[in-house]
């Protein structure tokens, strides 16, 4: 008996238990991380937002090149399939795009491949984990590696060039911190392994416009703002600015507004997280249960 409560994958226009889904061993998607994706957050049996993702995901496919002939309104019924048959309520729902194989032999003519959509979900993965955030969450900001230029690899495609971040990652691990933020070459803020970067400066939320993706959660944040009065701007943000700011937080569909307390040997609010922040982190899961943002799945009775 298949245990679908691990997850499902949607390939070649079938659900199989994730466990089972591959890729091929020469596919550009692997070779060249020439693949492009998207992860929708599924929340209390509903996609959040999905026609944003939706959105995000078939610009990152046309900037790419990449055309695996999979139209929008099938892409959304094998999601909502495809959740379905895993039962899970609370979800990281991941579709990707893949240069594929070259479809003559020994073929570097990027436009000779054969490009494939595959969709697969697992159950709800937090960037931050929720005892983490319980008991302060640290963010480090790497030394040893800056993020990859935005004229070199588009961020605003998320894409698995993540050389930058694991190097991050690891940096930020062995200092003892949970994550890491990376600053692009001119010692701004740009963002990190699958979430963006926020500070807030007396009462204004700040974010950076250039070198990050535009997170769906960033979005939310910013709309959120809108909706409670906070304005916010977007620009660069120095390192230093931030490190002088009053609160810091990150956004990821992996859990939502998460709050830091530590940032890179500066503690911020006491070690709490601050109001803005805290309010924002709330506020989140409040917009996950409002019947605009919500896609409801027809799970089997
Ligand atoms: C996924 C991701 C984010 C956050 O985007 P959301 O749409 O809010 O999940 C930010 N930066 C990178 C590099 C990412 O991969």
């Amino acid at each position: 008996m298949t245990d679908w409560s691990k997850g499902a994958a949607w390939m070649g226009g079938e659900i199989i238990p994730i466990a089972e889904a591959k890729i091929h061993v020469m596919d550009w998607g692997l070779t060249r991380s020439d693949i492009t994706y998207d992860v929708v957050p599924v929340k209390d049996g509903a996609f959040f937002r999905l026609p944003d993702y939706l959105d995000r995901f078939e610009a990152s496919m046309a900037s790419m090149r990449l055309a695996p002939g999979v139209t929008r309104e099938a892409l959304r019924a094998a999601l909502h399939e495809m959740v379905a048959k895993t039962g899970l309520r609370d979800a990281y729902c991941s579709m990707t795009a893949a240069r594929g194989v070259p479809l003559i032999h020994g073929s570097r003519d990027p436009r000779n491949c054969g490009n494939h959509l595959y969709a697969w979900v697992v159950p709800y993965v937090h960037v931050v984990k929720p005892d983490v955030l319980d008991r302060g969450a640290k963010l480090w900001i790497a030394k040893s590696v800056r993020r990859i230029p935005e004229d070199s690899v588009n961020p605003r495609a998320k894409n698995y060039h993540w050389g930058d971040m694991t190097a991050a990652l690891f940096e930020a691990l062995d200092e003892g911190y949970d994550t890491v933020a990376l600053l692009d070459h001119q010692g701004n803020v740009t963002e990190g392994p699958g979430f963006n970067v926020f500070c807030v400066s007396g009462g204004r939320v700040i974010t950076s416009d250039h070198g990050v993706l535009h997170g769906v959660t960033r979005k939310t944040v910013l709309d959120m703002c809108a909706e409670i009065g906070l304005p916010t701007e977007m620009r660069p943000l120095p390192l230093e600015e931030m490190m002088g700011s009053d609160e810091v937080f990150l956004s990821t569909s992996g859990g939502g507004v998460a709050p830091m307390v530590e940032v890179a040997g500066r503690i911020f609010g006491n070690g709490r997280p601050g109001p803005v922040s805290e309010r924002l982190h709330e506020l989140y899961w409040e917009w996950t249960k409002r019947a605009e943002n919500r896609e409801d799945i027809a799970y089997a009775a």
